[in-house]
């Protein structure tokens, strides 16, 4: 009833050629999923129209993969020198958006209220939209990271019709694992599922909190991404390093369609 999904974050890496090789080679090594598991990558946003125009125009197979974007400003237009507005991601086809990156909480400032005006403006933008939760190893360490992502969702959502809500996916990102190489082990990442779905629950959230999608995200990687994805509620991933290389991100791929 959830679809999988496997997406990749490309952060501040590559250009116009390596984006475009990167899809020629990703489509001759991956397997074909037959539309069963969402791919998403998500580029630096210049490279988002050419990537979107080479996928369509080479596309033979039924998982098209889809781009979208890292973060958008929750205006529609304005004075925001070097941000970009929905509306323009739209128009360069993306349709899907990350909001809450722990990159953009921790070293680009954007605070709770902020990730909560984004993700507005997402959800009423209509974009498939995954928002990034995540405690940092002092909150795990002081054994609050329960209560700490239970505020982040809090907050994020309070302005928001949960109703309206339906296409999101929630990426459980532990601000340790990420760019690390130290991913969370299953029996981390199980009970934060769990929660995250508790959550949603209470919230109200359509369909209850079985229906959410739920990724992890974190040093995945061609290894261990088997057994992440047997951690029951995972339902795909949201990866960083390891989307860089198509043989890499097929084969993480293709660890998940095996077990479809
Ligand atoms: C990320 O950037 O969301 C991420 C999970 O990165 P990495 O896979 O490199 O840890």
């Amino acid at each position: 009833m959830r679809k999988p999904a496997l997406m990749g974050n490309w952060k501040m890496n590559k250009d116009l050629s390596s984006a475009i090789s990167f899809v020629g080679e990703f489509f001759k090594l991956a397997p074909d999923v037959g539309g069963r598991i969402d791919i998403v990558l998500f580029p630096p946003f210049p490279l988002i129209k050419p990537m979107v125009d080479v996928i369509r125009s080479g596309a033979r197979r039924s998982d098209l993969v889809e781009v979208g974007a890292q973060d958008m400003h929750p205006a529609e237009r304005g004075a925001f020198t070097g941000a970009v507005s929905g509306l323009c991601l739209k128009s360069v086809g993306a349709n899907y958006v990350i909001v809450g990156h722990s990159e953009r909480r921790w070293i680009f400032g954007d605070d709770d209220a902020t990730v909560a005006s984004k993700l507005r403006t997402a959800i009423t933008m209509t974009f498939h939209t995954v928002l990034c939760v995540g405690e940092t190893i002092e909150i795990r360490k002081a054994g609050k990271h329960f209560s700490f992502l239970e505020s982040q969702l809090d907050s994020a959502f309070a302005d928001i019709d949960i109703n309206k809500a339906a296409d999101i996916s929630i990426a459980y990102e532990p601000v340790w694992a990420i760019g690390t190489g130290v991913n969370a082990t299953i029996a981390e990442v199980g009970p934060m599922v769990d929660m995250i779905r508790r959550w949603a629950d209470g919230a109200g959230f359509p369909g209850g909190g079985n229906s959410l999608r739920i990724l992890y995200g974190g040093s995945v990687n061609e290894e261990n991404s088997a057994e992440l994805y047997a951690v029951d509620g995972v339902d795909g991933f949201l990866v960083g390093g390891a989307s860089l290389e198509a043989f890499t991100f097929a084969a993480i791929l293709d660890s998940m369609n095996k077990r479809l």
